[in-house]
């Protein structure tokens, strides 16, 4: 593997500031997304532009992806252009992206069959963990490769859990999705349920955040939402993505997610009404509507 250069595929609200951390520890970063002015940002910060992903893997043995969908990474790995076309043997591509674990399998077969190593490396601790280098990453992929991407990963995240396999990487990360969604909408329910019944929510939030109901969610979501800062962090349709592809994983496995498949319904209704790009906790909109709360 050659360790101090590496290809970065997806330079979204996640990616560069992971990129960037890379670059400050010393690898030369050859970068490309297909929007344009991303790529020309980071070549402002010492990064070497690339015209495709096939151009970034002529350019580098490991290689992170950090887009939006399976659809996304399936076009970076196998379209015209992608990775497949010129990537060398004994290169590893590191697919840090929230995606179908099945479609992370079938990504690891494609590239082995080019004797090439494929890991699942999602993360969670968002936009406040990718900028402070502390997200907690997930993979799945082999013991070996592990090893030997984990001095990278750990450029970007304070904690590094090798999963499993290929694929439990990518488990790991929807599982881990159901307990933060449920936390966010919980809290969200719990606000609005405050006002109606005519409290401080301020006065409320703090004494909740003393007792067994406080979580993360509600000591760092809690604020923006008395606030009404609804600017993305973590956009509301990559939430509805998430959600779909869990119940999507959960329907391969026969495993009951009842509560995450009405939150599912939920975002489905926001993004009917409006701008996905929002962050996913303006969710408390939806209810408060249910309600009869009218605000912005
Ligand atoms: P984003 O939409 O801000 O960025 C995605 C980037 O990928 C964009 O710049 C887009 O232009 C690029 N892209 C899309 N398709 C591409 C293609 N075919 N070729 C090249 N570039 C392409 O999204 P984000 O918030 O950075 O999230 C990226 C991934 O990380 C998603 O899977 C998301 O679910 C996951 N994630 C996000 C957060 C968060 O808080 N934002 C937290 C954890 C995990």
């Amino acid at each position: 593997m050659g360790k101090k250069n590496i290809g970065f595929i997806g330079l979204g609200i996640m990616g560069t500031p992971m990129a960037k951390h890379l670059i400050k520890a010393g690898y030369e970063i050859a970068v490309y997304d297909k929007n344009i002015d991303a790529v020309k940002h980071m070549v402002t910060e010492g990064a070497k532009p690339c015209e495709s992903p096939s151009d970034v893997a002529s350019k580098s043995k490991t290689i992170i992806v950090m887009v939006p969908d399976s659809s996304d990474v399936k076009a970076v790995i196998s379209d015209n252009n992608g990775i497949l076309e010129t990537i060398g043997t004994e290169s590893v591509v590191i697919d840090m992206s929230t995606i179908s674990p099945k479609v992370g399998i079938e990504m690891a077969n494609l590239l082995g069959s080019k004797r090439v190593k494929y890991m699942d490396a999602p993360v969670t601790g968002g936009v406040v963990g990718a900028h402070n280098a502390k997200l907690s990453i997930l993979v799945g992929g082999d013991a070996e490769t592990f090893e030997n991407v984990l001095p990278i990963l750990k450029v970007m995240g304070s904690n590094v859990a090798h999963m499993g396999p290929n694929g439990a990487g990518h488990a790991a990360k929807l599982a881990n999705q159901i307990l933060g969604i449920g936390c966010m909408v919980g809290l969200a329910e719990g606000l609005v349920f405050a006002e109606k019944m005519g409290l401080d929510l301020s006065a409320f939030m703090d004494a909740a955040s003393k007792g067994a109901s406080t979580s993360w969610m509600l000591e760092n979501v809690g604020p923006t939402l008395l606030d009404r800062d609804f600017s993305p962090g973590f956009m509301a349709r990559h939430m509805r993505k998430d959600l779909r592809l869990v119940v999507e994983a959960a329907g391969d496995v026969h495993a009951a997610v009842p509560i995450t498949s009405i939150i599912s319904q939920l975002y489905e209704q926001m993004l009917s009404e409006g701008d996905g790009s929002v962050g996913h906790h303006a969710i408390i909109k939806v209810i408060e509507r249910l309600s009869g709360i009218k605000k912005d």
